[in-house]
């Protein structure tokens, strides 16, 4: 089961890449690779989404 990373910069997930012996982590909306230790494990909270869900309407 992969684990997904977000970027640090823009929250976007990252999308990983592995060469040939080390992984490293692209972000589609950077255009640039992060280093594995600037990555975030679970996305960052003040992202602003539109997904909200209403279940209590
Ligand atoms: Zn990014």
């Amino acid at each position: 089961m992969a684990e997904i990373y977000y970027c640090p910069d823009c929250g976007a997930p990252l999308e990983e890449c592995s060469s040939c012996a080390a992984v490293s982590y692209f972000c589609t909306k950077c255009n640039s690779l992060k280093s594995k230790k600037r990555i975030l494990k679970h996305p960052p909270e003040n992202t602003p989404s539109d997904k909200r869900e209403n279940v209590d309407k």
